[in-house]
């Protein structure tokens, strides 16, 4: 199980303190999506963006995603 923040997620450009914990990096991702989907919060605006874009691609997704996991790796579990 691993800890991110909102604002890891986003690579600290952006984001709040709140925390997602789970089992793998699709989950915490999946989390941070939901809270970023459902808020209006400004700092959110740029995953927002990013998420809502019709013109971005499962390229884009998949370049984030192993972005992620590289970061995922680098954190210590409990
Ligand atoms: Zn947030």
């Amino acid at each position: 199980m691993k800890t991110f923040t909102c604002k890891e997620i986003m690579n600290d450009a952006s984001g709040c303190n709140m925390e997602f914990s789970d089992d793998t990096p699709m989950d915490v991702a999946s989390q941070c999506g939901k809270h970023v989907a459902s808020s209006t919060y400004a700092a959110h605006a740029p995953m927002r963006d990013k998420m809502m874009n019709p013109n971005h691609t499962q390229a884009d997704r998949e370049k984030w995603f192993t972005w992620f996991q590289g970061e995922w790796n680098k954190k210590a579990g409990v």
